[in-house]
């Protein structure tokens, strides 16, 4: 049984030494990386000095309370002097100037950071396929992608590269991805964890969260990231629940809701069937289950790529090649343009220094040096997906359909979250397949972009609603790839998860720990 914990236990004892526990994964990292491809960037000496830091910390008895921990960070969250590139052509070369706050926090603690971890493109995505590394594979059979947007961070651990991770969830991205590799991942309520540092796809979903191999780690990594943050206005300064009292106490009442509109069409009846048996286990260990109902789960996805896409639209427009990003190359503008370096120079300088209207103005004339500009830095910079994306967010927010579009998936929105108010007014966790298929194969799902985003389909409504979710191994499917279970709880009741998960977990025994 090998948590968190009981390495911290070991290095206490002196029977281990982070050095020995970061050289193993090291050398994890170097045998299987090349195919799998959780990592794009391992900073080896980095990562020794880091130990030895940390160690001696150990060995003076003053280490903090994540001494001993080896974590991969997804590359969408800021860490000082890193290169951040999200995955993204136009941010190949952006490296961070700060740490991002769940990044302060664990180093408080003295976390260890091994790399950052592949994803898709700015975490738009279902894959990891949608990425400038190259897509990452699924350790459990290498033909299959490793769900995403946070595949790297899933595929880390799942690979043993790690001990845990940290991903972002915007619609599903940390729990899909979870239950493609067979491990956990949380998404915590929206506004629990600090989104400082973290680089924006849809403010008003976004949520950093850990990936581990039990649901004991990922309430320790938790329990240190969560908390108001006077740097993320939007943080949450509500007392951070005792996740390691609900992991260690799982016992007692627990009613899970049971809802129908989850177990629809479209579900692979093996998972059903899996998730079903543990739905029986359950019931079996004293959990009364609640058949409910979450009418307007059908809008969820609809409504999720309306909003998500018109926030990313909106997000994505500071990257401009002049104050930041990818810039087109000037020998190719001065031929298109036909125009001397030093006007087109000229014309970026007037841009950024005159008022705000000016510079609209100028934009608004397509055909100026500077819209130019623009517009190659992004074409050249952002990827297909990422472009739909834009296109379509930037349209849903266009003054002749926002009424119809934005407007409308707003209520919609508000109509989701309330199906889930009236259910946990009665029950203490929701229950469901994390999604309706196992990892499906690398290009399968690349030439239609509906078909990958109904993979959202049990995942998107948490993120709409605001409220936490887990995803964690609920057993393996005929086809050899892991089948994940997620429990949702209310907003703020992060310890009613993981005390659902953790039965789930001794109950099942996939997890280790
Ligand atoms: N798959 C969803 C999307 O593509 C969710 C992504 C996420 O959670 N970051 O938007």
């Amino acid at each position: 049984m090998k948590t968190l914990l009981s390495t911290q236990e070991q290095l206490k004892k002196g029977d281990v030494q982070l050095t020995d526990i970061t050289g193993q994964y090291l050398d994890k990292i170097r045998k299987d990386n090349s195919s799998v491809n959780a990592f794009v960037d391992v900073d080896e000496d980095s990562v020794q000095k880091q130990a030895n830091h940390i160690q001696s910390k150990i060995d003076s008895g003053k280490a903090g309370k994540l001494a001993g921990s080896v974590i991969g960070i997804k590359d969408v969250i800021c860490e000082r002097g890193k290169k951040v590139t999200c995955a993204s052509n136009i941010l190949r070369n952006f490296e961070s100037v700060y740490d991002a706050t769940v990044i302060q926090k664990l180093q408080k603690e003295d976390a260890l950071f091994i790399g950052r971890c592949n994803m898709d493109e700015f975490a738009m995505g279902s894959s990891t396929e949608n990425s400038i590394h190259g897509p990452t594979r699924n350790p459990r059979n290498t033909d299959h992608v490793s769900g995403g947007s946070s595949g790297g961070s899933a595929a880390a651990v799942a690979a043993d590269m790690c001990d845990v991770s940290l991903g972002s969830d915007t619609g599903g991205s940390i729990r899909q991805p979870a239950s493609y590799c067979g491990v956990v991942g949380v998404k915590p309520t929206y506004s629990r964890v600090s989104r400082y540092g973290l680089v924006a796809y849809a403010s008003s979903f976004d949520c950093i969260g850990p990936f581990s191999k039990n649901v004991t780690d990922s309430a320790m990594i938790l329990q240190e990231i969560a908390g108001h943050d006077p740097m993320d206005n939007s943080s949450s300064d509500k007392p951070v629940g005792n996740y390691m009292d609900a992991v260690n106490n799982p016992g007692g009442k627990l009613r899970i809701g049971v809802p129908e509109e989850y177990f629809g069409d479209g579900l692979d009846e093996e998972i059903r069937s899996i998730i079903e048996s543990s739905l029986d286990e359950l019931k079996g260990d004293g959990a009364e289950l609640v058949p409910v109902k979450l009418p307007h789960t059908p809008y969820g996805i609809a409504t999720y790529y309306i909003l998500a896409t018109a926030e990313a639209s909106s997000n994505l427009a500071r990257y401009d090649g002049v104050r930041y990003g990818h810039r087109a190359d000037f020998e190719e503008l001065e031929k298109e343009l036909g125009m001397e370096r030093s006007a087109i120079e000229q014309e970026i300088k007037i841009a950024v220094g005159t008022s705000k209207e000016e510079a609209t103005e100028r934009l608004m004339k397509l055909d100026s040096p500077l819209a130019r500009l623009y517009k190659k830095s992004r074409t050249e910079g952002f990827g297909k997906e990422v472009k739909r994306r834009i296109l379509l967010g930037t349209y849903v927010l266009s003054a002749g359909y926002y009424d119809a579009y934005y407007a409308k998936a707003q209520k919609v929105r508000r109509l989701i979250k309330q199906d889930f108010d009236s259910v946990f007014s009665d029950v203490d966790v929701i229950v469901s397949p994390t999604a309706p298929t196992t990892a499906f194969k690398l290009g399968e799902n690349q030439d239609d972009p509906v078909q990958m985003y109904l993979n959202d389909v049990y995942t998107i409504s948490a993120n709409l609603a605001g409220i936490c979710g887990i995803s964690l191994p609920a057993g393996t499917h005929s086809n050899g790839l892991p089948v994940g279970i997620q429990f949702m709880a209310n907003s703020f009741s992060e310890t009613d998860l993981f005390r659902a998960a953790r039965r789930h977990e001794l109950l099942s025994g996939f997890s280790e720990g």
